[in-house]
């Protein structure tokens, strides 16, 4: 089987995986984070992060909706009076 190469989700470290790990879940040698090996086909894209609540495009860091105002970690809106 074909080595598996992608990326590490958290620090981005390219990794190269034995293709019979695929579905694996190892630790980053880079950031020891847990990860879990993508099927073989090459590096996984990520799809673009949608807010789940109003479905706009959120940038890669974004923890918070700027246009609903839903919190990602929280898993909830932000309630303001703002207006
Ligand atoms: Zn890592
Ligand atoms: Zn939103």
């Amino acid at each position: 089987m074909a080595d598996i190469e992608f990326k590490c989700s958290h620090c981005e470290q390219v990794l190269e995986c034995p293709g019979d790990m695929a579905g694996e879940t190892v630790d980053c040698p880079s950031c020891e984070n847990p990860i879990t090996v993508p099927l073989p086909g090459g590096i996984i894209v990520e799809p673009p992060r949608t807010c789940p609540h109003c479905s706009s495009e959120l940038s890669d860091h974004a923890v918070l909706c700027i246009q609903c105002g839903y919190h990602l970690k929280l898993g909830q809106r932000m309630e303001t009076d703002l207006g």
